[in-house]
């Protein structure tokens, strides 16, 4: 935080703050005013922001003329001029982020290191942990984005066959902690059609490949699922299956002991809660890596199962995710409120509309509306969707 001019006032002098929030009137669009000695300014400004608000404008208490102004942590600071700060927009701040490095034409050739399941005895299904050597490349990513793998063989029309997307399982330092490596976390999908069973292609492809093959990749892709820089903010995380691979390195950066040590721009300190939906308990991904970060830092991770198969909700039906976000939805609505906090979904579409639900009902026990809401936090770029 950067106080401007607010030293060349007098230590008696009154500070008024302007600032918005969820906890001032719907009315007002949140906005209230709080008064305060120059001598308390930069604690309470640090307080309020620490606290999720955005901070309007600070003006001198007795004539009302502006003395500083400033939106958040990471916005630059205006000058005297009057006018409130405006934030970075947040699409401005991934600028940097890699994107489309190798194209379909000319994809890089990884191969495969490793490719084991992730399931335990009973689980329904096949999902396997990928991970390829990226060496001799220039294929660099970041946790939250996706490549594009084209399988090997031709499809149906006698052309080599169309990409698939998968959401990337590592962070940018790779499993190894080494940066060149990449891992997926993929279903094996099948489906029924004519009374026979179909297996997709690209998951079939990917599920069976060995180590030592040759995968063609493209990508990186997607900017939609990146995590904040900000150390202190809070990421509620919703996962379906293998949505959880975004989920899954978004936690390696927080908590893993190497990536920590890789990291020393990025030591969380917030809350992160994760959300999980699989049909089975055996079906659950990457569990001892989350129980680990459960037994090392219990004040910063949480982490709510909803097991389809084995727990009910209270109507009697299946457990899924947005059963547990309606149950923790006051909770989770006292997150979003502050500024600090984002959301990510990945995973099935059809968790969509519960969530909503969920919503919708702690925003109206607020006096707020959802419909309102939600495109707010679109737009400031704390609420990202990624389903299929
Ligand atoms: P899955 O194992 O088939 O299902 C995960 C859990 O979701 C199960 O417990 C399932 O319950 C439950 N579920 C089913 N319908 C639901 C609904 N309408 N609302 C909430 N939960 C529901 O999952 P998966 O095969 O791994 O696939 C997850 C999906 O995510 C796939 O569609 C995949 O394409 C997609 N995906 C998207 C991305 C991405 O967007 N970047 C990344 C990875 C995966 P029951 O089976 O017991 O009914």
């Amino acid at each position: 935080m950067h106080v401007l001019s607010a030293a060349s006032f007098g230590s008696s002098q009154m500070m008024t703050i302007t600032l918005q929030d969820f906890s001032g009137s719907p009315a007002t669009g949140g906005i209230r005013r709080l008064t305060v000695p120059l001598s308390q300014l930069q604690s309470t400004y640090g307080r309020l922001l620490r606290s999720g608000a955005r901070i309007l404008e600070v003006a001198n208490g007795l004539t009302g003329s502006v003395a500083m102004v400033e939106s958040s942590p990471a916005a630059p600071a205006a000058q005297s001029s009057g006018k409130p700060a405006r934030k970075a927009p947040a699409k401005a701040a991934h600028a940097d982020v890699p994107v489309n490095l190798y194209k379909p034409k000319a994809p890089f050739v990884g191969k495969v290191i490793s490719n084991d399941s992730l399931l335990k005895e009973g689980a329904i299904g096949r999902v396997n942990h990928v991970t390829m050597d990226l060496s001799g490349g220039d294929l660099r990513y970041v946790e939250g984005q996706s490549i594009g793998i084209i399988p090997d063989g031709l499809a149906d029309n006698g052309k080599p066959h169309k990409i698939r997307l998968y959401s990337i399982a590592s962070t940018r330092h790779g499993d190894n902690l080494a940066g060149n490596t990449v891992s997926l976390c993929v279903r094996q999908l099948q489906y029924e059609k004519d009374g026979e069973l179909i297996n997709g292609v690209c998951s079939t492809f990917l599920c069976d490949v060995p180590p030592g093959a040759p995968v063609k990749i493209t990508g990186p892709v997607g900017k939609e699922m990146l995590l904040p820089e900000d150390e202190d903010a809070n990421v509620i995380m919703l996962a379906t299956g293998t949505g959880i691979a975004p989920m899954r390195a978004y936690l390696r950066r927080m908590f893993d002991p190497g990536e920590r040590d890789r990291n020393p721009d990025y030591a969380f300190r917030g809350k992160a809660w994760l959300f999980m939906g699989v049909p089975t308990t055996p079906n659950l991904l990457y569990e001892e890596e989350f129980q680990s970060y459960l037994s090392a830092y219990p004040d910063n991770f949480r982490y709510t199962k909803a097991i389809s198969r084995e727990q009910k909700n209270s109507e009697g039906g299946r457990m899924y995710i947005q059963h547990r976000v309606a149950e923790y939805a006051d909770e989770i609505f006292n997150l979003i409120k502050l500024d600090a906090t984002h959301l990510y979904m990945c995973g099935l579409r059809g968790m969509e509309p519960g969530i909503d639900e969920a919503m919708t009902a702690a925003a109206a026990a607020r006096g707020l509306e959802w419909k309102t809401l939600r495109p707010q936090l679109k737009k400031a770029g704390r609420w990202h969707v990624e389903t299929y």
